[in-house]
């Protein structure tokens, strides 16, 4: 019964009331609540959420081999999220955080400082490995229909 797990991101909660939901299609409100989601996939080995919560322009990009091959080959630990900004837009936000795990070469762990993205109803990730880019009055290729400068021009 894997709803009587603990959640992967957070050991206190049940996977249940933690990031189940968003695996089943429930849009995160917020982008911490995200990345916690986005960090049980990976432990889950949930690679179309990552490839689906990843900003849309990005996924084909995503080399998702390379991604499932992480994702099952490392024996994932804690999650630990250290701060969380949201812009005055409301529609970019970034995350700070340290993964733990472990592979063949022994512990791991990765400080990010993640950027997320609300074009409209869903945040989404902004993976810094597929870099985007845009004319200034072109529209934005996070997809938010207004121009580049005036949405993710400051941030990516
Ligand atoms: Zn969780
Ligand atoms: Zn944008």
């Amino acid at each position: 019964m894997s709803a009587l797990l603990p959640c992967p991101c957070n050991p206190s909660l049940s996977y249940a009331q933690c990031c189940e939901p968003y695996h089943l299609g429930q849009l995160p409100g917020s982008a911490q609540t995200l990345m916690r989601a986005r960090y049980s996939a990976y432990v889950k080995h949930n690679i179309a959420f990552i490839q689906a919560t990843t900003l849309t322009a990005q996924q084909e990009q995503l080399d998702i081999e390379s991604i499932r091959q992480w994702s099952t080959d490392s024996k994932w630990l804690s999650l630990e999220v250290l701060d969380e900004t949201l812009a005055h837009d409301q529609r970019h936000a970034t995350v700070e955080f340290i993964a733990h795990w472990q592979d063949v070469q022994g512990l791991q762990q990765h400080q990010e400082v993640s950027l997320f993205i609300k074009p409209a109803e869903q945040w989404f990730f902004y993976d810094p490995n597929v870099p985007l880019r845009a004319e200034r009055n072109a529209p934005c290729p996070c997809a938010s229909g207004l121009k580049y400068k005036k949405c993710c021009a400051p941030y990516f």
